[in-house]
C-alpha cells in the first residue's frame, strides 16, 4: 500500500507509531475488516480490538479474514452502531479509534455511515481515548451524502482542536472530484 495516495494507508502507518503491545484499540467500521486485521496485528498477543458494524455481512467478511490469519482470538466483533462505543470500553481507556466513513465497498451500497450517527460515535471515542491517543478518521466527500458527512466531521475536529487536541488533515489537492482524506487527532 502506497501511503503517500490512499488515506486509508497513511493511517495505518501513523497509527503504528502510537499503538504499543497490548493496547486496547476500536475499528469503529470493520467493513471488510482491513482496518481491523491492521489493529489486531499492531496491538500484539496481549492486546485488544473491538470492532463494530451495522451490516451482518461486514461482520462475516472482518471475521473471515481475521480467522485466516489467526487473529481472531484479539479480537471483538459487535454488529451493532459504534454511537455505542462507550458502552463496550472505559473512559481513558483506548489507544486509537479509526473510522474509515462511506458504503462497504463491494456490497450494499445502500447502508452508508450518516453524519449523526457518526458525530454521536466521535463524542463516544473521545470519551474513551486515553491522552495522547489517536482518532482517525477518513472521509469521502465525493460520495453520495459523504459532502455533508465529511463537513459536519471537518467541524467536530475543529472543534477538538479548540480544546487541546492536536488535529491535522490529509489528503491530494488538485483533482477534479473532491478527494477522500485523513482527520487524524491526538486527544488532550
Ligand atoms: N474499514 C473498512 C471499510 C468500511 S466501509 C475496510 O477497511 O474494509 C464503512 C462501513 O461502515 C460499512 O461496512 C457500513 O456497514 C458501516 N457502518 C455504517 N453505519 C454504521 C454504524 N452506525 N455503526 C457501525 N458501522 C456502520
Amino acid at each position: 500500500m502506497e501511503a503517500h495516495k490512499r488515506p486509508t494507508a497513511l493511517a495505518h502507518l501513523l497509527l503504528r507509531q502510537v499503538i504499543r503491545p497490548g493496547d486496547l484499540v476500536i475499528d469503529a467500521t470493520a467493513g471488510n475488516g482491513h482496518d481491523t486485521l491492521f489493529l489486531a496485528t499492531a496491538v500484539g498477543e496481549g492486546g485488544r480490538v473491538l470492532a463494530f458494524d451495522v451490516q451482518a455481512a461486514a461482520i462475516d467478511a472482518t471475521r473471515a479474514r481475521l480467522e485466516a490469519a489467526g487473529l481472531a482470538g484479539r479480537v471483538t466483533l459487535t454488529e451493532g452502531s459504534h454511537a455505542g462505543i462507550a458502552d463496550h470500553a472505559a473512559a481513558g481507556t483506548v489507544a486509537a479509534v479509526m473510522f474509515n466513513l462511506g458504503y462497504l465497498p463491494g456490497h450494499d451500497h445502500g447502508r452508508i455511515t450518516e453524519a449523526g450517527e457518526t458525530i454521536a460515535a466521535l463524542d463516544a471515542s473521545a470519551r474513551v481515548l486515553r491522552r495522547g491517543g489517536l482518532l482517525s478518521v477518513v472521509c469521502y466527500p465525493g460520495h453520495l451524502g459523504g459532502g455533508h458527512e465529511a463537513e459536519s466531521v471537518g467541524e467536530w475536529f475543529f472543534k477538538r482542536a479548540a480544546d487541546g487536541w492536536t488535529v491535522t488533515r490529509h489528503g491530494a489537492i488538485g483533482c477534479r472530484r473532491p478527494p477522500p482524506f485523513l482527520l487524524l487527532g491526538a486527544a488532550a
